[in-house]
């Protein structure tokens, strides 16, 4: 038996998944082309469940790319016009910053402390600037932004772009997907699949800015995708296996409040069990910016060493810390591919601390 993983990514996936691997070779999916009936029909369906099941509105468009860290690269070579400007606090949210300034070096960057609420007010985000870039679930350091601030930063600056990355977020809490235009994700954290696939998500004001740039002529132009797209095709052969996994996951996902509930439940469940410890510290002090779906536990670097070791002896794994935060700190993985079984012995495991 593998250990049970509570890795924020790639992280546990669904124990449903032998089954849909079978199907897919006994329906023949693992051959089929990208430009068939088959697979259009699986990609107009996976649209429909994902807006379905995760409360997308109508008009916005899923697109297929090979991961997050793509999708960085696809936003400002397809989107930004001027510049972009970003807000984060921590690795994957810096990691954006310096993909967007390898490209643009006007881009600029605004660093927050993790537990650090953003202040609109303190924010001057130049005019010349046409998207705002945003983590809304920090993995690195385990820290979120709400619905709310990204209600009020849309609010504040309606003629910017926002970009949000969701990708440990997405399908595990609500995102109110109509607050902002360009969302992200890959399919290894709150989806439960195995690595190897991205998902872009565009609004129509989106879709209308990447007309208007007119950049094309790159393996992942936008222009590109989106032709393909209005097809249900791709514009290469894509992971065609993982694309049928995420239909088959979203066939069986309830509605996403369900789900937020199930997470919210879950993470107070942790924060309890920390709150209450002698030697479980939170890694986010400020809970207004704690993920729900990725809890950091910070200690001293032999203990964090210790724990991990006793977890894994328990048949258990817990993610490490994360860039500098390594020695640390530890992380868990607050994901729907968590069975209650699996997170009750995971309870019990942290509540002997
Ligand atoms: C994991 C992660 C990424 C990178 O995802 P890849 O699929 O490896 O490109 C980017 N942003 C955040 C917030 C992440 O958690």
């Amino acid at each position: 038996m593998a250990k049970i993983t509570f890795a924020p990514g790639p992280s546990k996936v669904f124990d449903s998944l032998p089954e849909y691997f079978n199907d897919a070779y006994q329906q023949g999916i693992l051959s089929a082309n990208h430009r068939s009936g088959v697979f259009m029909d699986m990609y107009r369906e996976t649209e429909r469940l994902f807006k379905e099941k995760l409360s997308v509105p109508e008009d916005y468009r899923l697109l297929f790319t090979s991961s997050a860290t793509e999708n960085w690269e696809i936003i400002t070579q397809s989107i930004v016009q001027h510049s972009s400007f970003h807000i984060y606090s921590g690795s994957f949210g810096k990691k954006w910053f310096g993909f967007a300034q390898h490209i643009i070096p006007e881009t600029k960057g605004y660093v927050l402390d993790k537990n650090q609420e953003i202040d609109l007010k303190n924010l001057e985000i130049p005019a010349e600037v046409d998207l705002i870039a945003i983590t809304q679930n920090e993995t690195s350091n385990a820290t979120q932004v709400k619905n709310s601030f990204l209600k009020a930063l849309g609010a504040a600056y309606p003629e910017k772009m926002l970009a949000v990355d969701t990708t440990s977020s997405m399908a595990g809490i609500y995102l109110d997907f109509s607050l902002a235009d360009i969302w992200y994700a890959s399919v290894q954290k709150c989806f439960g699949l195995p690595a190897g696939l991205g998902v872009l998500v565009l609004s129509p004001k989106a879709i209308k800015k990447v007309a208007a740039k007119g950049e094309q002529g790159r393996y992942n132009s936008l222009s590109f995708m989106l032709e393909n797209a209005a097809n249900f095709q791709t514009h290469y052969t894509p992971n065609v296996l993982g694309i049928y996994l995420l239909m088959r996951i979203l066939e069986d996902m309830p509605a996403i409040e369900l789900v937020q509930e199930k997470t919210e439940q879950r993470m107070k469940q942790l924060e309890e069990v920390v709150a209450a410890s002698e030697s479980l510290d939170f890694l986010v002090t400020n809970p207004a910016c704690r993920s729900r779906t990725v809890l950091g536990v910070s200690g001293e670097e032999g203990f964090i060493k210790e724990i991990k070791r006793a977890a894994e002896e328990k048949g258990m794994t817990l993610g490490g810390g994360y860039g500098p935060l390594k020695p640390t700190s530890f992380r868990i993985a607050n994901f729907p591919a968590i069975t209650d079984g699996e997170f009750e012995r995971l309870l019990e495991f942290l509540k002997a601390y």
